[in-house]
Formats: structure tokens, sequence, C-alpha cells
């Protein structure tokens, strides 16, 4: 067996790590872990450290680790049938029902779903097929894109465009044209702490109808955005919000895509983020909870109203100019179908909206009175703890301070993950959903005690 030196030597040679400070990486500056093994909401690291896993990976490990059901279902696929691409109509029993199985569960006007690897790569495909649909409308000028600023839909050219988050564009000469960004439901960060919650949703609204104004409604093909901001700091919008959005869009002739990476298949404790907040997107994408995380598998579901448009545009072209090498890969599919029944069978979305709510109850209980505790929100199995300076203004600390890490970084050391998020102190919180109470009770006590070890 190769030793933990040799590994971390190897991997500091040769491994380019994503969102990773690579220069103190190389210089070994960083603490670097291998995962060996994980089992429930529980990581092992080859040194036989165990960690509870409060963020389920990146979002992602919903049905938590270890799955024999989902692992053995891979094994038989890969022994059946590794690969065999999807192109010119091609399927395996996999690909198939589980094409079926999420169109059960989507919202009654969808139509179809295109199978992708990954968030970011579902979200390129859904700005194409907005791009197809108004060209085959005959409307060639319509196909700006309004993100908003905090959202976070991937790290292409396209998709890290729309993401709002600096880190994703500095340097990188994004956001590309077609990009253009409103302001982020984040009603905490409201500038008039007096505004009420409807006179923020009113805010919001005059915002986007200015910019739909000064751009020409026209040019802009759709707005994009995720039901609960994630990655932007787990963020549930304020109280009709999104009907108020909705409703601007339709006056608009505007598509609306909900970006349910996070909050698809289960992580409010309903099916899709969509349904949870009476949104009726033209398309939805889908990722991380499909699979699990088990395989990579992603994808974007189609509206009826759009498929229409898409066949017509077939018709008219030829077969449909889009699709990768691992479209519907077998194995990402197969894993795909054993996680949604396991979803299913083990109620686990119940349990995501029940315990979730106990965990931030308890959270509260807690922390809430805490002097440079802000906020704590969420929602299903989401929760955030906002850190401020100070409570009554709502000081953000000298970020040079880096709070939010310092937090994350303690938490670890009572063997918990969390997630400092970008841009502010903020510490996210997103557990498998088999977490239980006694978990839950768990990451609760080691986050107060990182919190008094770092602000007192
Ligand atoms: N959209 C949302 C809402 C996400 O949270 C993410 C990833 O966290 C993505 C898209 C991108 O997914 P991926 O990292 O699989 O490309």
């Amino acid at each position: 067996m190769l030793t933990n030196d040799q590994l971390s030597k190897w991997d500091r040679e040769n491994f380019f790590h994503p969102s990773t400070h690579l220069a103190q990486h190389a210089r070994g500056e960083t603490p670097s872990r291998v995962i060996k093994t994980a089992h429930g909401v529980h990581i092992t690291d080859r040194d036989g450290t165990e960690l509870l896993d409060a963020f389920a990976g990146l979002y992602c490990v919903n049905v938590g680790y270890g799955r024999q059901e989902i692992a053995e279902a891979i094994a038989d696929q890969a022994r059946e049938l590794a690969y065999y691409h999807a192109y010119v109509g091609h399927g395996t029993e996999a690909s198939i029902t589980l094409a079926k199985m999420v169109l059960d569960r989507a919202p009654d006007h969808m139509s179809k779903v295109y199978f992708g690897l990954s968030g970011s790569d579902a979200n390129e495909t859904n700005i194409k097929l907005i791009w197809y649909y108004n060209n085959i409308l005959g409307r060639p000028e319509k196909k700006k894109i309004i993100s908003r600023w905090r959202g976070y839909h991937g790290s292409g050219l396209m998709t890290g465009s729309l993401t709002g988050l600096e880190a994703f564009q500095k340097k990188f000469d994004l956001p590309l044209d077609r990009v253009i960004h409103t302001e982020a439901p984040y009603y905490y960060r409201r500038e008039d702490l007096e505004m009420s919650e409807e006179a923020f949703v009113a805010e919001c609204v005059a915002k986007l109808e200015a910019l739909i104004e000064r751009e020409g409604a026209d040019t802009i093909a759709a707005f994009i955005g995720e039901p609960v901001l994630g990655t932007g700091g787990i963020v549930p919008p304020p109280a009709g919000y999104w009907e108020a959005i909705q409703n601007v869009l339709n006056k608009h002739d505007i598509l609306l895509v909900a970006d349910e990476v996070v909050t698809g298949f289960g992580r409010l404790g309903s099916m899709f983020g969509s349904e949870h907040y009476g949104m009726k997107p033209d398309l939805i994408t889908i990722a991380k909870g499909l699979t699990s995380a088990y395989a990579p598998l992603s994808g974007s579901i189609v509206s009826d109203k759009m498929w229409k448009v898409l066949e017509q545009g077939t018709d008219e072209n030829g077969p449909i100019g889009h699709g990768w090498t691992y479209s519907a890969h077998p194995i990402g599919a197969a894993a795909g179908v054993a996680n949604l029944k396991l979803l299913d069978e083990l109620n686990l979305i119940e349990n995501a909206s029940s315990v979730g709510a106990y965990f931030r109850a308890g959270m509260r209980d807690a922390l809430g009175e805490h002097v440079n505790v802000g906020e704590i929100r969420g929602e299903g199995m989401l929760c955030a703890v906002e850190f401020v300076k100070d409570r009554d203004s709502r000081t953000f600390f000298d970020p040079e301070d880096k709070v939010g890490y310092a937090l994350a970084a303690a938490l670890l050391n009572e063997g918990v993950i969390g997630r400092a998020m970008p841009q502010g102190d903020i510490l996210g919180f997103a557990p498998p959903f088999c977490l239980t109470k006694e978990e839950a009770d768990k990451v609760i006590g080691a986050t107060a005690t990182a919190v008094m070890s770092v602000l007192g």
C-alpha cells in the first residue's frame, strides 16, 4: 500500500485540483486529505479520522454514503454494458427507465429530459436550446440571459458567466456578452433595514423591469435562477418573490430556467424547488441529487412549450447538433434509477423536511442570540449561519480576517464538515437526507463549540 507521504508528494506534483489555491497547495502550505471510505453521513480518511459530512460532499450525496443498492446497480450495469452512446435514437434500459422516472416526478408541463454529466454542462445545454428556440421562432435578436448576482450556475464559459460570484469570473475574461445580472433576493442584505419583505420583493421586481426596459425585451431570451440561492449563501427567497418575478417574465415573453442542481430531488423537502415555490419553468437543470453523486449525470428537463419548437426545428434543419459522447451514460443512468428508488423506499425527502426543520431550530436555539450571528436561515435540508461584526448594523467582518474559513476550520477540528460559503462569512450546511436527529445535535454542538473558539 502506498504511504500517505508518497500520495501527498504525487498529489502536489501532479494533481491540478479544482477551486484550490494552486501555489499554496504545490508548496505544501495547505492541508490535503485523502478520503478512503464513507458510510451514512460519515467519511473516513486514510489516517482513520472520521468526520461527519454535514455538506454531503458538495451538497450531492443526498441518500448518504455507502449505499450498496446503488453500488450494485452500477456494477451490474458495468458488467452487462459499460457503454453505448445515445446518439440517433439509441438508448439502454437504464437511460430510458431513468428518463421516465424523471418525467414522472417533474412538474406536469415538462416533456423530455436530455442527459449530460455535470450541472455546468446541463446549463450550457439549456442556453443552446434557448438560442435555438428563438432562432426557430424567427427572433434572432432575443438572446440575452438574465442571471442574478450571487447565483451559481457552473464554471464553464457560459455558465461561469451566468454565475454571479466574483471568483468565477475575475481574470477569466468573463462574463461573456449576452449575460446580464440583476438583484439577488437577499432580504437580510437589503440596503434599507426598515424595508418590509413585500417592499423588498417589489424592489427586486422594479430592478428587473428597469433592466428589461434598458436592454429591450426583444433582446432578452431567458432568466435563470436557483429556487433557493445555494453557493451564493443558501438564501431562500422572500415570500412572493418567484410569483412576482414570473409575472414579469410572462409579460415580456422571457423563458424561465429553474436551476435545480441543488434543489432537485428533495433537498427542500419537496421533489422539486419549482413546485415548492410555485414556479413554472421552461427548463429545469438537474444534476447532483439525480444520482446522489454515485456517478456523474445531469439533465435538462424541457417543457412541452419548448419541446414543440425543438421538434419543429429538426423538421426544418435536420437532427439537433448537440450531444456529448457520454450523454445518458448507462452507468450514470443505472445509478440514477437505483438512487431515485432509494429516495422513495426510505422516505428520504420526508426526512429531509422534518430533520432539516429540527436542525435549523436547534441551530437557532444554540446560536440565535450570539452577538456575531446575523441570521440563521434555510429550507428543507439546507441551513446557513451568517456571521457579522455587528448585529444591529449588519457590518461585515474585514474579508482579510477570513472569519468564515476560520469557523469552518474550527468546525473540522470538532469532527464536522461545514462549508465556508464565498463572499461573506457564512457557514453552510447541506447534510445527506438520512441525517438523524442525534447527528443533527452533534453538528449543532460542534458548531457552537467552533463559534465560541473563534469568536468567543
Ligand atoms: N448549478 C447549481 C445551482 C450548482 O449548485 C452547481 C454546482 O454546485 C452547478 C450548477 C454546477 O454543477 P457542476 O459542478 O456539476 O458543474
